[in-house]
């Protein structure tokens, strides 16, 4: 049974301040009385409790025994919180406690970047889980810790690329379908619209489930505002009508009519069964989605120079969509389609 810490009624209350407008420099010690006070006891974390650590962060039930330094020092919200005094506050073996309205899940990827560790940090992780990543985007925007929202970016715009090049690489590197719906709610909090496009076109490919929106970690829910919803729906019928003509490029006879072993017969059969939905996959809004193996599959003579050109025409039938992509699903990016994106996006950028 892991050890407990009590606490009476402290509240230090960030995000309490963040929605009332209030600067971080206002954040109040026992803001809320006694009435949201549960007194109780509050389970250790079995990972994030130092014995020599210098403050007691508690969200949810769970309590984070942890070092007051690099929270201080990284984050301005955290430096006006605990800089003030606060007599107030429960001490448990000499230790402030601070109570958050953060949960537990979120609090333990945020924290696991920010204390000393011997596992590679964030930069260095590119195993982190989604999950993980997108804690310390909001969490780093909450308490301004820029660099924490820069890297955590960093890492999404893998999946979310806004450069073309970024995009061939990564295309076969999608997160779940739902996640897009947490990155376009990031995006907009972080002011990160670079974000955007690709993540809209994702959230298309949801379908109807787009209103279930994205469950966290912890439970709570993470939906796309009306606007962002209407813009699902327009922008489901001008990727589906760019692959249409994707398609019709892809598998024009001009491309293959020189081809001595008579491919285009194959190439043409394979347009009208294509366009009839015997192979499925036109009417989609991925259009990132190759139909290079079915045609080989589905017709096995083909020559390799035709499967060839098939592939490098559809390649670049998907590059003219993706730099189109944002006016597609109907958001403004500066400089998008236009040249490489600079990767690196600051918490206070857009
Ligand atoms: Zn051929």
């Amino acid at each position: 049974m892991s050890a407990r810490v009590t606490r009476k009624r402290a509240r230090m209350d960030a995000e309490q301040a963040e929605e009332d407008g209030a600067s971080a420099s206002t954040s109040s010690a026992s803001g809320h009385g006694d009435s949201q006070a549960r007194p109780g006891n509050f389970e250790q974390d079995p990972e994030l409790w130092f014995q020599d650590g210098s403050i007691i962060l508690v969200a949810g039930e769970i309590a984070f025994k942890v070092y007051k330094g690099p929270l201080v020092n990284q984050s301005p919200v955290f430096s006006d919180m605990l800089s003030l005094p606060q007599p107030s506050l429960d001490v448990h073996q000499d230790c402030p406690i601070v109570q958050l309205l953060d949960s537990p899940e979120d609090m333990r990827h945020f924290l696991r970047t920010l204390m000393p560790s011997k596992h590679p940090r964030f930069a260095s992780a590119p195993r982190m889980s989604f999950h993980a990543v997108y804690a310390c985007a909001r969490l780093g925007h909450k308490y301004q810790i820029d660099h924490l929202v820069a890297e955590s970016l960093e890492w999404f715009s893998m999946f979310y690329p806004s450069d073309v090049d970024k995009f061939s690489k990564y295309r076969d590197r999608h997160q779940l379908p739902s996640c897009a719906i947490a990155m376009v709610t990031l995006a907009r909090l972080t002011g990160a619209d670079q974000l955007l496009p690709v993540a809209l076109a994702e959230c298309c490919e949801l379908g109807a489930d787009v209103v279930n929106g994205f469950e966290r970690e912890d439970g709570t829910r993470d939906d796309l505002a009306p606007e962002d919803l209407g813009r699902c729906i327009t922008a489901t019928r001008n990727l589906v009508e760019a692959r249409l003509h994707a398609m019709e490029h892809t598998v024009h006879p001009a491309v293959y009519e020189g081809c001595e072993e008579g491919c285009i017969h194959d190439i043409n059969m394979f347009r009208d069964r294509v366009l009839c939905g015997t192979i499925p996959g036109l009417c989609t809004t991925q259009f990132w989605r190759s139909y290079a193996s079915l045609l080989t599959d589905e017709f096995p003579d083909v020559c390799k120079r035709c499967a060839e050109e098939f592939s490098e025409e559809e390649l670049v039938q998907q590059r003219s969509i993706f730099r189109r992509l944002s006016e597609l699903v109907g958001v403004a990016v500066d400089g998008w389609g236009k040249k490489p994106r600079s990767t690196r996006h600051g918490a206070q950028e857009g």
